[in-house]
C-alpha cells in the first residue's frame, strides 16, 4: 500500500497543478455542472459525443487538488470510450473510492483508490465523476454530492 500512496500523492499534485483537458469545449453536445457543498467544489464538464463515443471531454471549475486532479484523471481516461463503457469505468471508480481496493484494470485511475483513506475527500474524487453520470444522461440541474 505504501507505494499505491506514494503513486497516490504524486499523480495527484501533477493532475493539480497541471491539469488536463482544462478549459471549455466550444463544440460540446453535452454539459453538466456539480457542486461539492462539503469541500467547495465546483466543475463544469463539457463533452462531445458522436455516434455513442466521448470524442473530447474538457473541464474548468475550482476544486481542491483532489477534485481537480480527479476531474483530470477522469476526462483524460473517458476520452475514446463508448458512453457505457465510461458509466462502467464510472461504476468501478465509485467502488475503488469509497471501498479501497483497487479494481486492478483500471490503469493510472488506480490511484484514486488512495481516497479511501481519507473519508471526508471521497465527494471530491466522486465529484467529477457524478458529473459525468449527469452530462451523460443529459440532466439539466447542476449535480450535489450531497
Ligand atoms: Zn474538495
Amino acid at each position: 500500500m505504501t507505494d499505491l500512496r506514494e503513486l497516490y500523492q504524486e499523480t495527484i499534485l501533477d493532475h493539480y497543478r497541471q491539469p488536463r483537458n482544462a478549459g471549455r469545449l466550444a463544440e460540446a453536445n453535452r454539459t453538466a455542472e456539480g457542486f461539492n457543498p462539503l469541500c467547495g467544489d465546483r466543475v463544469k464538464l463539457y463533452l462531445k459525443v458522436e455516434d455513442g463515443v466521448i470524442r473530447d471531454a474538457r473541464f474548468d471549475g475550482t476544486g481542491c487538488a483532489i477534485a481537480t486532479a480527479s476531474a483530470s484523471l477522469m476526462t483524460e481516461s473517458i476520452k475514446g470510450k463508448r458512453e457505457d463503457e465510461a458509466l462502467q469505468l464510472l461504476e468501478k471508480i465509485h467502488r475503488m473510492v469509497t471501498g479501497g481496493a483497487t479494481a486492478g484494470d483500471a490503469g493510472k485511475l488506480e490511484v484514486l483508490a488512495g481516497v479511501h483513506e481519507f473519508p471526508e475527500r471521497v465527494k471530491c474524487a466522486t465529484l467529477a465523476w457524478h458529473t459525468l453520470k449527469a452530462a451523460l444522461e443529459n440532466v439539466a440541474a447542476p449535480v450535489s454530492t450531497q
